[in-house]
């Protein structure tokens, strides 16, 4: 009776979540955001994340690419991400990703309620490029390489640049 009285009187620690929820500290790590304009596609990130919970993929920017883009530092685009997916199911929120990144293109959020009844819906898609987009961007660096290994044969067959059976060119 002594220990029920003791608590009538004293403050509420209990909250009544969802509709209050508890103030987070600053520091809180919680769902990744990425903001693809920042990202350089180093793969920093999905070389570091303990889980292999991030997927990327790059395509070299060609010369020809008609669209090219500037990051926000100003300096051009030099790889493309058609792909950059996060696994939320598998992330632990180590925070290592943001860590190493070097534009801050992921940061981590304050949202921590997005629970999912398909874990499916828990991959995370950022890209931004259409697949038209990207296969056009494929397309473009095979056409590149393609003429690259042209000129290189062309070049070897050059007078002069011909190598005679038994001669080594130095
Ligand atoms: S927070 Fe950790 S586990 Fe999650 S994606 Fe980043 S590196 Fe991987
Ligand atoms: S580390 Fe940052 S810039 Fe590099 S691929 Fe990851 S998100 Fe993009």
């Amino acid at each position: 009776m002594k220990i029920t009285l003791k608590h009538l009187f004293t403050k509420k620690v209990t909250i009544q979540y969802p509709d209050e929820n508890f103030p987070l500290p600053e520091t809180a790590r919680n769902r990744l955001f990425m903001e693809m304009t920042k990202c350089i596609g180093c793969k920093n990130c999905a070389k570091i994340c303990p889980v292999n919970c991030i997927d990327i993929e790059t395509i070299k920017v060609s010369p020809e690419d008609p669209h090219k883009e500037l990051h926000r530092n100003g300096k051009e685009r030099k790889l493309w991400v058609p792909t950059f997916e996060i696994d939320f199911a598998k992330c632990c929120y180590c925070g290592l990703c943001t860590e190493v990144c070097p534009t801050d293109a992921i940061i981590h959020t304050k949202e921590f309620e997005y629970s999912e009844y398909n874990r499916e819906n828990l991959v995370y898609k950022f890209h931004t490029l259409t697949p038209e987009q990207t296969e056009e961007k494929r397309r473009l660096l095979e056409e590149l390489d393609a003429k690259k290994e042209k000129e290189k044969k062309q070049d070897e067959n050059k007078p002069g640049n011909k190598e005679t059976p038994g001669e080594k060119r130095e």
